[in-house]
């Protein structure tokens, strides 16, 4: 890992992935036969040695292919920082569920100028903790990091590292 080069090219890692589609499956169910524990220990491992490598300012992809969801305290936070109120916030920017979930109604997030977030400093939680390989219970959100697996260097390459370790053909 010491002289490790990230793959960060999105056109391949895509690629990549649909190519892949069939090993990744049986590597979903060959990771879910794992210790819950070992497996975080891992992840989070290769995921404090990967992250540096990748510059999420060159990347900036999440914010465009994520769904974003937001919370009342995140709505209100930000439209108070954009001088709006909360309801031209919401009319203008969310989509909000029967079950009281709000996401936001576009993608890219309209939020993104030149690969950067422009309220960085009221980006909402999920925007925070993406890719969230830091957290513990990786298997719990399988679906989800695999779902972002053809789009986010960081996921892809800690995934392909993992593959590696646990020698998974
Ligand atoms: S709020 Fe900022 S960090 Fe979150 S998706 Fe939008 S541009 Fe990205
Ligand atoms: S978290 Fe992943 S998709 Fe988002 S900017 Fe960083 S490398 Fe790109």
């Amino acid at each position: 890992m010491s002289h490790f080069i990230p793959q960060t090219d999105l056109q391949q890692i895509c690629d990549f992935a649909r190519q892949n589609e069939a090993n990744n499956d049986r590597f979903k169910t060959f990771l879910s036969e794992k210790n819950d524990a070992e497996v975080d220990e891992l992840v989070q491992e290769l995921d404090a040695l990967i992250s540096p490598t990748i510059s999420c300012t060159d990347c900036g992809n999440c914010c465009k292919s994520l769904m974003v969801c937001l919370n009342e305290g995140e709505a209100t936070a930000l439209a108070g920082h954009l001088n709006q109120t909360r309801e031209a916030f919401d009319a203008e920017y969310l989509e909000k569920g029967s079950n009281g979930m709000m996401i936001m109604n576009r993608m890219p997030c309209p939020f993104l100028a030149d690969n950067k977030c422009t309220v960085y400093e009221y980006r909402f939680e999920g925007c925070r903790e993406f890719p969230a390989l830091h957290l513990p219970h990786f298997k719990r959100r399988l679906f989800t990091t695999f779902m972002h697996y053809d789009r986010c260097p960081i996921i892809f390459n800690v995934v392909e590292q993992i593959k590696e370790r646990m020698d998974f053909k």
